[in-house]
Formats: C-alpha cells, sequence, structure tokens
C-alpha cells in the first residue's frame, strides 16, 4: 500500500503513481497545474479539477500553477480570465507567483514547430478542413497520405514562415505532425498542430496569425513549466500517445506524465461551457452568477461556501470511471456546513396578520433567541414581540386534517422564543379568504413553557408586524427537470418553475445592516443568503437550500 504524505486523506490511483514517481526518483517533488480555458465562467467540474490539482501540490509540497490556455482568441474574453482568477482565489488556492498564459509561449512553441519541420516531422498541409477529416479514415479504416505530406523541409520551412507571415488566407495551410496515416489511434493520423487564423488575441493583440491547436500547446506548455504529473479528464486518454510523440521529438527529459480520472457529472445539471453561455446569451438565466447556475459564481451567489464545496469534491473522490453524483450529496455537504455557521433568524415568506388581543397596545418586549444552537460562541440576539405579529400563512388551517398540528380555530401553539398563544377568531376578506387571526397569549409561558405542564404540539416561527423589514426572496428549483439535461435537446428539458420569487416576506429586524453574501438559517424554511441586488431599502434573499429536518418535526418528540 503506497504511503500518503498526508493521513487524512483518503488515497486514490493518482496519489498511487505519484508515491511511486518519487519513490522511485523520478521526481523530486511535484508540480500539478489548473489549465481553464478563458471561454466561459468555472462551474462545480472545474471545482472537482482544481481541488485535485490544488490539493495534490499543498498535501505533497509542491506547487500548482494556474495557466491559462489562451489558444482560441475568438472565443476567450478578459472577463473569463478575471472571474476564474476570483474562483479559484475564491475557493480557497493559491497559485503564488506561479500564473501562467498559453499565450506567452507562442514564440517558444513556433520555434518547436520549426524544429519538428527541420527533422522532417511536420508539413504544411493544403488539403481543406473538409478533405483532411476525408483523408483521415475511420475507426475501421485507415486514413491515406496527404498529398503534401512528403515536401522538402525547405519547402515546408518557407511555408510554415509566409503562414506566420500572414500570407495566405485561413483554411487554406495547415501544420501537420507527420506521424502515421494508419495508426489505430486517429489522434495520431497526422494531426493538425497550427492553423492560420486572422483574429487579434486578447494578450498578444495581431502579433500572430497563426495559433496552435490544443494537442501541440498543452504538452509543451506543461514541459515549459517543470509539471510533472498533468492531471486532465477521461476524453484525452486517446490524445495521450501524441503528447508524448510531440515531447519525445523536441523536449528533454524527463516530461510531464498525463494522468486521467473521470469528470464529475452531477444529476440535473449540465456543465459545457458552451451550452452554459447558450443559456446566458439567450436571457434563461440572467447571467454567469444566475443563482441556479452550476458556476462556481452561481453557487457563490446562491450561498454556497468554499468550504462546503471543497468537502463534496474531496468525498466524490478520484475514480478512472464516468458517473453521475447526486446532486443532493452536494446539498448535504452545504447544510452540514451551514448547520455549523449561519446564524439562525425568523422571516415569515407569506405573511398572516395575528392580532393578540390581551396583548397591550403599543407595547414592546424584546425577547432572547439563541443564534446558533451549534455554535455557543455565537451568542443571542433580542427579537421584538408586539401585539401583531406575522406567521406564515401555510402554519395555519381553518379545518385542520388530522396530522396537522399547527395553529387552528381554537388551538394553542408555542410561539419560537415567545409565548403560547391561542387562536379565537378568523377574520375573513370580501373574497372568503381568511386574511386575519385574533388571538390571545399566556403571559405566564414566556420562554415557551407551561408553569402547569400543559403541552402545545407545534412551534411556530413568526416577527412582529411594524418591527419587522421587508423583503423580497427568491426560490430556487433545479434548472432541468431531467436527470440528464442532455438527453434530447437541453433547452427543452428546463424547469418552468425553476425561479419563484416572492415579493412581500418579512425578516427580523435586525436584518437591517446585512450585506450582500451574509447566509442565514431562517427558522424551519431553510439556508438563506443575502443577494448581490440586496440595498438597505431593499432587502433580497436567495434560498440557498432547504432544510431536511425542520425542527418542527424533531420538537414532536
Ligand atoms: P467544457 O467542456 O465545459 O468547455 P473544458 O474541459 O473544455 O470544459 P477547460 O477550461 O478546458 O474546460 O477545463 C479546465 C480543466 O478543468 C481541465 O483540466 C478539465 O479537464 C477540467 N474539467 C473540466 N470539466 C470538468 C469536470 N466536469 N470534472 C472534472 N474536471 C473538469
Ligand atoms: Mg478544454
Amino acid at each position: 500500500m503506497p504511503m500518503d504524505v498526508n493521513a487524512t486523506t483518503p488515497s486514490n490511483f493518482i496519489r498511487a503513481i505519484i508515491d511511486q514517481d518519487l519513490a522511485e526518483g523520478k521526481h523530486k517533488g511535484i508540480v500539478t497545474r489548473f489549465p481553464p480555458e478563458p471561454n466561459g465562467y468555472l462551474h462545480i467540474g472545474h471545482a472537482k479539477s482544481i481541488c485535485l490539482n490544488f490539493g495534490l501540490a499543498k498535501d505533497y509540497g509542491g506547487r500548482c500553477h494556474l495557466r491559462f490556455d489562451d489558444t482560441n482568441p475568438e472565443k476567450e474574453d478578459v472577463e473569463y480570465i478575471e472571474s476564474i482568477m476570483e474562483d479559484v482565489r475564491w475557493l480557497g488556492f493559491d497559485w503564488g507567483e506561479h500564473l501562467y498564459f498559453a499565450s506567452d509561449y507562442f514564440e517558444q512553441l513556433y520555434e518547436f514547430a520549426v524544429e519538428l519541420i527541420k527533422q522532417g516531422k511536420a508539413y504544411v498541409c493544403e488539403l481543406s478542413a473538409d478533405e483532411i477529416r476525408e483523408y483521415r479514415g475511420t475507426l475501421t479504416e485507415p486514413g491515406k497520405d496527404s498529398p503534401y505530406r512528403n515536401r522538402s523541409v525547405e519547402e515546408n520551412l518557407e511555408l510554415f514562415e509566409r503562414m506566420k507571415n500572414g500570407e495566405f488566407e485561413e483554411g487554406s495551410h495547415v501544420l501537420r505532425a507527420k506521424i502515421d496515416m494508419s495508426s489505430p489511434n486517429v489522434v495520431m493520423r497526422d494531426p493538425v498542430i497550427y492553423r492560420i487564423k486572422k483574429v487579434p488575441h486578447h494578450r498578444t493583440g495581431d502579433k500572430w496569425c497563426i495559433y496552435p491547436m490544443y494537442d501541440f500547446t498543452h504538452c509543451l506548455s506543461d514541459a515549459i513549466e517543470g509539471i510533472t504529473h498533468s492531471i486532465c479528464t477521461l476524453e484525452f486518454e486517446n490524445n495521450r500517445p501524441l503528447y508524448e510523440w510531440i515531447l519525445e521529438q523536441v523536449f528533454p527529459k524527463p516530461h510531464p506524465q498525463q494522468i486521467e480520472f473521470a469528470r464529475l457529472n452531477l444529476s440535473c445539471t449540465m456543465m459545457s461551457k458552451r451550452k452554459l453561455l447558450q443559456l446566458v446569451q439567450q436571457g434563461i438565466v440572467s447571467g454567469w452568477d444566475d443563482p441556479r447556475m452550476p458556476t462556481l459564481a452561481g453557487l457563490r451567489r446562491r450561498g454556497f461556501t468554499p468550504a462546503a464545496i471543497r468537502d463534496f469534491c474531496e468525498r466524490i473522490g478520484v475514480a478512472k470511471a464516468n458517473s453521475v453524483v447526486d446532486y443532493s450529496l452536494l446539498e448535504h455537504c452545504l447544510r452540514e456546513d451551514l448547520n455549523n455557521t449561519a446564524p439562525r433568524t425568523m422571516a415569515v415568506l407569506r405573511p398572516l396578520k395575528v392580532v393578540i388581543e390581551n396583548y397591550p397596545e403599543g407595547q414592546i418586549e424584546y425577547l432572547e433567541a439563541v443564534n446558533n444552537p451549534n455554535d455557543p460562541a455565537a451568542g443571542t440576539r433580542l427579537v421584538p414581540f408586539a401585539r401583531e405579529i406575522y406567521i406564515e400563512r401555510d402554519d395555519f388551517m381553518l379545518d385542520p386534517p388530522k396530522g396537522f398540528f399547527r395553529l387552528a380555530p381554537g388551538r394553542e401553539v408555542r410561539l419560537r422564543f415567545a409565548y403560547f398563544i391561542k387562536c379565537t377568531d378568523v377574520v375573513y376578506g370580501a373574497d372568503g379568504s381568511v386574511v386575519e387571526l385574533r388571538a390571545v397569549y399566556d403571559p405566564e409561558t414566556k420562554g415557551g413553557s407551561a408553569p402547569d405542564g400543559r403541552k402545545v404540539k407545534a412551534t411556530l416561527h413568526w416577527v412582529a408586524a411594524e418591527h419587522s423589514l421587508p423583503a423580497e426572496v427568491r426560490l430556487y428549483d433545479q434548472l432541468f427537470t431531467k436527470e440528464d439535461p442532455n438527453e434530447g435537446d437541453f433547452m427543452e428539458n428546463l424547469n418552468p418553475n425553476s425561479l419563484e420569487v416572492v415579493q412581500d416576506a418579512r425578516v427580523e429586524l435586525n436584518m437591517r445592516e446585512v450585506r450582500p453574501g451574509d447566509k442565514f438559517q431562517f427558522e424551519r424554511l431553510g439556508y438563506f443568503c443575502v443577494d448581490l441586488d440586496s440595498t438597505p431599502d431593499r432587502l433580497v434573499f436567495n434560498r440557498t437550500v432547504s432544510l431536511k429536518d425542520s425542527w418542527a418535526k424533531m420538537q414532536k418528540k
């Protein structure tokens, strides 16, 4: 059994490889990297890769680079670069001085390509994209050689330079590695390594009109930076021989080793950046940081914590086989964290007024409430109580069925941190709906128990009517109705009820000072956080996640 440097982290096959490499002296230490393409915001799948790469570097006393794989100028943007850096930091990782851009290597990569040509291992090809595809063959048939395959080194050098100088049109010429058109691995059939794109780059401006392909760029960037273990997702398994072939031709040893692991798939969640961009562009969501998005920006806005996401990434582990993780595991990790850290408060989403007729008019009383039963250090707060309060509409029924223990005409319940109240009368509106309740309270029950020992079966949350604040509360559900949103057309699988906006909720007066990002447990309702749109004049909350077990149930025992 290989020994782990950090005994608290469960082992996995990648750690086993690293342990062996270190034991054999192949490397003195480890260097990993996280290599996003800046063509979108990071999502929860990227978090798995970030936690893995930065986590390994930390555990083994090595380092992890953040490298932007920016070889596709058309789709890339500085907005994405900035958001990616923010998200990696937010997750709790630090690349120190090791921030790199593949575009910083364009000059070196060009020289490596020239070196390949000189060795007779690359050539300029004038087949069109369609012809190249046709010549490539299939999984069952070998490809056939391009008519340009046997150009002389001199001719190739000259043509490649002219490509660089902008003398040819896009698509008219490409540089290809000269490997083997009948290789059983299609990737090895003379892959394109450079193409012409007359598009300015967000970092190199219009210095270049030829750009290296991913397969050529990635292995060499890894090698240039001294990466020891280049960890990527399974789709790149077939590209590994090409990764190794390129380094073998032009780079001195030791080479970085590519290791593949299974990407994260989450039920009811889609992670393709292209499709997420479509949701943004078509206005299906409010932006990359819409709280329903699986992006880190969206999860953050929704109220997820970095600790919960790191915990989730640890629990799902690293494997070689693809699988789908249930979304509820992510929520479980979140609840575990928030349960310990989020202060409790009371909020009423759909208020129903209750007038306590025997409570003196104009009187206000401040009752002590516990901020977090799991954290004594969180202390207590004072909550105003008055003659008119709001309770949750759902907590009252005119004609309660068996098993409904909350408020009903003639019934007594406990108000959390306050008194027992008994419903004495119901006020109806013109349309026959219940608009207000009348009640009496028992002053002897302050703090929640009756001196005569009588019991009530329910405890309700509440806020004082005047001494509370209005708030908008946004309730979210899954963005997609299908386990696999990509089954069929993902646009057809959108959940029409993924957002419900509650306009006139009421929250405790204590919420006056909250700031975007603050997180709370609304007692009995779930975890909520203050949204970016929130202002002192207009409080806005997002429901982060519901409560699994409400204490109403627990208190029944
Ligand atoms: P997409 O297919 O959504 O565009 P990508 O893989 O092309 O994603 P990159 O920016 O290239 O996005 O990804 C950066 C790193 O994150 C890569 O090393 C990639 O393997 C890893 N990664 C991306 N998606 C996942 C995922 N779902 N699970 C684990 N790792 C992932
Ligand atoms: Mg990619």
